[in-house]
């Protein structure tokens, strides 16, 4: 049997911004070839917690590894290149650059070195067609949402880290999201999903956890989760 791919672990995060406490003390495992879901209100600090994975916030206590390897310190882009790639919950294409090119900055900006690597993310995404060489400016939200998972693709991620991904799209593309980032997973990439759309995390998450002010106060499968947040939210 091939060895196990590294997923990403936090422990104990702490993240303080001047006097307020975004992150109190949280532990998350991304282990490889699973949905991992983060669900909460607005303010919770999940966005906060998905920079700390990327690299663009630093705790003040905890650590973050890649596999073996302590990555608590690394940039962003020494992160990208290690195999942990990110989207963005407000959206950052190249609104000059056609959609193809966008994906081929995200190729460049990976782990390796693969020729056929923005091909294969055009097709995965339904991008193959004309749009390929349209400027991103302009595209439909559902169609850049599309481009910007390509570049993060075409990097050849281990580790992929999606900040409200559903935003914007609607039910058919939500659906079709959901059935991309599960052949990913089913590749055996670590998925982590930030996500106020509690549908797309029932049918996609393996293990969801529930964050509220700054900590993660549930944890589980979607189905035991998702249902004690509506029975607490009542009727
Ligand atoms: P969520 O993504 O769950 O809505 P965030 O991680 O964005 O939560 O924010 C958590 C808390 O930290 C919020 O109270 C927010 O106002 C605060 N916050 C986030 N970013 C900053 C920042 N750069 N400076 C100061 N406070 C921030
Ligand atoms: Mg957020």
């Amino acid at each position: 049997a091939s060895p196990p791919l590294p997923g990403l672990g936090a422990r104990a995060l702490r993240v303080r911004y001047g006097g307020f406490t975004a992150l109190d003390g949280v532990d998350l495992d991304l282990p490889a070839g699973r949905v991992t879901a983060i669900v909460g209100p607005n303010g919770a600090g999940k966005s906060t917690l998905f920079h700390c994975l990327a690299g663009t916030v630093r705790p003040v206590r905890g650590t973050v590894r890649f596999g073996a390897r302590d990555i608590t310190r690394l940039p962003a882009h020494a992160r990208t290149r290690l195999g942990i790639a990110r989207t963005f919950q407000q959206l950052a294409v190249f609104p000059t650059l056609t959609v193809a090119e966008n994906v081929r900055v995200g190729a460049e900006q990976g782990r390796v070195r693969d020729a056929g690597a923005v091909e294969r993310t055009l097709r995965l995404l339904g991008l193959d067609g004309p749009v390929r060489a349209l400027p991103a400016a302009g595209l439909p939200t559902g169609t850049l949402r599309r481009v910007e998972l390509a570049r993060a693709l075409a990097s050849g991620p281990r580790v992929l880290l999606l900040d409200e991904p559903a935003a914007g799209l609607d039910t058919a593309e939500v659906a079709a999201l959901a059935r991309v980032l599960r052949a990913l997973a089913a590749d055996g990439t670590a998925l982590l999903v930030v996500e106020h759309d509690l549908d797309l995390v029932a049918g996609l998450a393996d293990v969801v956890h529930v964050m509220t002010a700054g900590r993660i106060v549930a944890s589980g499968p979607p189905g035991h989760v998702l249902d004690a947040l509506g029975e607490a939210a009542g009727p």
